[in-house]
């Protein structure tokens, strides 16, 4: 690999890293950086600083800038089937969706008469069912939201039919349940779990379930054991590979969780992801800074 900040355990990574470009600081002078989305109408991308308080927009060329300035302490975005920015508020413990005449919608924020944790990260499947973790990240302390009583029983992964209202628990055996992503083709949810954040002896790792008919999961299995640091956040490119946070960078595992090669980042990654015109640009939100790459896969939507 030409790249210093490439490198490469497996061929395969090879065709996936784009061995010439720059890893790119493209903002920094922030506390906790999280959440990114790209936002395929304007060609841009948002993420959030969560410590902050506040949703940054940058596109290429055009450089940064506050998009929101009260996002309740936002944590991960995605995009609904509708283009509709969807987003988790830690302190506003709720998922809210912004509406195309800009105004804000409350989507959920309890299960069962009890208030939500601090939803963490999302992701919409292609029936427009929404999934999102709730660990208790933004009411254990007022830094990344507002210190609170934990209401729910547990910190579990949900599902909601935004049509409807209907809410249910979809994973309930996660210590900290964080990133999320499903496989292109929908039968597989990847979930990582960061309960060795606040327990030593916690877990690290990301499961894979079966996704069934009517959205249950099944058969969960233990995909890839994090080495160093934790997945806080991921994506999937077209062909099955997980793009991950780590403690390094980001590393890449094939679908059969063989770790291909990593890309070293200077500060611990939480999130990524990919967008473009041609999905192959990556954006890693690492602390206090945002970096920006090429790569050779091409992300999923
Ligand atoms: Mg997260």
């Amino acid at each position: 690999m030409a790249s210093s900040h490439l490198v490469s355990h497996d061929p395969r990574f090879r065709l996936l890293a784009q061995g010439n470009v720059a890893l790119t600081q493209i903002a920094t002078g922030m506390l906790w950086t999280e959440g990114p989305v790209y936002m395929p109408q304007g060609d841009y991308y948002l993420w959030s600083d969560i410590p902050n308080d506040k949703v940054y927009q940058w596109a290429e060329g055009l450089g940064a800038r506050v998009f929101d300035h009260d996002p309740r302490n936002s944590n991960g975005h995605t995009l609904d089937r509708e283009g509709r920015l969807i987003s988790c508020e830690h302190r506003g413990r709720q998922v809210t969706r912004r509406e195309h005449d800009g105004s804000t919608k409350v989507l959920v924020d309890s299960f069962e008469g009890m208030r939500l944790n601090s939803p963490n990260d999302v992701v919409v499947k292609s029936d427009g069912s929404i999934w999102f973790s709730d660990p208790s990240y933004g009411i254990l302390t007022d830094y990344e939201g507002k210190r609170s009583e934990q209401e729910q029983t547990g910190c579990y992964v949900f599902r909601l039919d935004p049509e409807t209202g209907d809410i249910r628990i979809v994973a309930d055996d996660f210590v900290k349940p964080n990133g999320l992503a499903f496989s292109p083709d929908e039968s597989l949810l990847y979930v990582s779990d960061t309960g060795m954040s606040h327990d030593p002896d916690g877990p690290r790792h990301i499961q894979v379930f079966d996704v069934g008919e009517a959205g249950a999961l099944s058969n969960g299995r233990v995909f890839a054991d994090m080495q160093v640091g934790m997945s806080d956040g991921f994506r999937l490119d077209i062909d099955g590979n997980v793009w991950t946070s780590c403690g390094s960078g980001v590393q890449v595992f094939s679908p059969g969780g063989d770790m291909l090669g990593e890309i070293l980042v200077p500060e611990v990654v939480s999130n990524l992801c990919f967008g473009g015109p041609k999905r192959n640009q990556l954006l890693i939100t690492a602390t206090t800074s945002v970096y920006f790459t090429y790569v050779g896969a091409t992300g999923c939507y």
